[in-house]
């Protein structure tokens, strides 16, 4: 708020306000008419077996096909979507879409088949409904549950970690997994970390980006695949980019990797063709 300087600069200020206002509101309503007319797109990136090279699973990656701009990454218009109930809108799409897709794979190549993985906002997490709309999906497309990982970042379930845990039993009775997306850029606490249900931990791209810049990020990876090990989780790497991450990762006792080294997010029939490759031609359903 403007103080000593009179009613005039206030006045700009406050116009400024004003507009920021507008454009946000504008924005808000370009993605709400996105939802209605449907213009979001799952792309789907590798995750892969860092020992053997294998494809392990797939996270999807929700896109907005702007009739105009093309291809939308999501950091242009989630947070936005996060702002209201548009979030839950986009997310039960991008849930149901992966869990459909998933289900086809697991038809055509049995239960080896690539499991997904699905990203919950924190938004979508608190959602009181969520395990409703979790069971619905599973339900309506009749895929096995344990083919889905549902993805919580780090911070979403430390934000209130007394009911992230209650939060978390109550997905995983539905049979599903569950990933802590982003480690190491919230803030954890042993104590809950112990007690929540996860089967996968996914150290995040900036510590993979300072391996071998900085003995740290080394120790860094090292000890956070100890704990996750310890905690019976899997660990994968995110934002693999170079052979050099890709070997000392290795070395570091991480077992799964994401990241530009093997795979951009790919558009669904390039997924597919990835996975026809991997598993050979489709077993006969
Ligand atoms: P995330 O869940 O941590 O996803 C990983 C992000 O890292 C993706 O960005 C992916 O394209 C990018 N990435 C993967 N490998 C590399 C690499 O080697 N180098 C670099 N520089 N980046 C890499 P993307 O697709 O733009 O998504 C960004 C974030 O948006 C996601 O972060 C996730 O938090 C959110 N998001 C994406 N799709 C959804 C969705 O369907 N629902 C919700 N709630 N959030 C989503
Ligand atoms: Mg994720
Ligand atoms: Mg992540
Ligand atoms: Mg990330």
């Amino acid at each position: 708020r403007a103080k000593s300087n009179g009613a005039a600069s206030y006045e700009i200020f406050d116009a400024a306000m004003g507009a920021q206002a507008l454009l946000q509101l504008e924005k808000q309503t370009d993605v709400r008419r996105a939802v209605e007319r449907r213009e979001f797109v799952v792309f789907y990136q590798p995750k892969v077996e860092l020992s053997s090279g294998a494809l392990h699973g797939f996270e999807a990656l929700v896109r907005w096909a702007h009739p105009e701009r093309g291809i939308v990454s999501p950091g242009e218009f989630i947070p936005l979507a996060e702002e209201s109930d548009l979030i839950v809108r986009i997310g039960r799409f991008v849930l149901e879409e992966s869990c459909r897709q998933a289900k086809v794979w697991r038809d055509r190549y049995g239960a080896h088949a690539p499991a997904v993985g699905v990203n919950l906002s924190a938004r979508q997490f608190r959602d009181p409904n969520l395990a409703r709309i979790v069971g619905a999906a599973l339900e309506e497309t009749g895929l096995d549950p344990n083919a889905l990982l549902l993805e919580v970042t780090e911070s979403a379930m430390m934000d209130d970690a007394e009911s992230s845990g209650a939060r978390l039993r109550e997905l995983k009775a539905l049979g599903v997994r569950i990933a802590i997306d982003d480690f190491g850029t919230g803030y954890s606490s042993l104590a809950y970390l112990q007690h929540f249900p996860l089967d996968m931990l996914k150290i995040d791209r900036s510590f993979v980006t300072e391996l071998g810049r900085d003995p740290k990020g080394t120790a860094i990876i090292e000890a956070v695949s100890s704990l996750g090990h310890l905690l019976e989780m899997q660990v994968l790497a995110e934002g693999v980019e170079t052979t050099d991450q890709l070997a000392r990762l290795r070395d570091l006792g991480c077992e799964l990797g994401q990241g530009y080294y093997w795979s951009r997010p790919l558009p669904q029939e390039e997924a597919e063709e990835l996975i026809a490759k991997s598993f050979g031609t489709a077993n006969g359903g």
